[in-house]
């Protein structure tokens, strides 16, 4: 039973991993046939997530950190503050405060409309939101922690 998941399976004789639903036959690095003798260091719900574990699996434990943080977030910062300055984001953030005092994906949109910024509202949200200046109020409206 333990085996029905996606699994991250070490390979005894090369010792690298690979991910497979169930149990492997064989190592596909080193084809060693496996069997009971693939250990099975981690399980997990769905393929998306073996393909991270699997990459991690595989990485030194010192840069796994910074894998991680750059496989599971689909927008890397960097590349986002390089097409606006935060500054600038945070801004527009304001002033998508509307009559009610709250911000929402729409109010966002309006005010990326008006500067002609192809960005996301959705992502703006979510920006402003790591950055501790938006704090989510309910499904859809945020508030400003200024
Ligand atoms: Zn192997």
């Amino acid at each position: 039973m333990a085996n029905a998941g996606f699994n991250v399976i070490r390979c005894p004789a090369c010792m690298t991993c690979h991910g497979r639903r169930g149990v492997s036959a064989s190592c596909p690095h080193c084809g060693q046939r496996l069997g009971e003798h693939g250990i099975v260091i981690k399980s997990v719900n769905s393929a998306e997530a073996l393909r991270i574990e699997v990459a991690l699996a595989n990485t030194p434990e010192e840069l796994r950190e910074t894998l991680r943080e750059r496989m599971v977030s689909k927008t890397p910062l960097t590349d986002f503050h390089n097409e606006v300055p935060s500054r600038t984001m945070g801004k527009w953030v304001q002033d998508s405060k509307n009559d009610e005092g709250f911000i929402t994906v729409q109010s966002v949109r309006t005010i990326l409309h008006k500067n002609h910024s192809n960005l996301d509202a959705n992502e703006v949200i979510e920006q402003a939101e790591v950055q501790g200046m938006l704090v989510r109020v309910d499904e859809a409206r945020w508030m400003l922690l200024e």
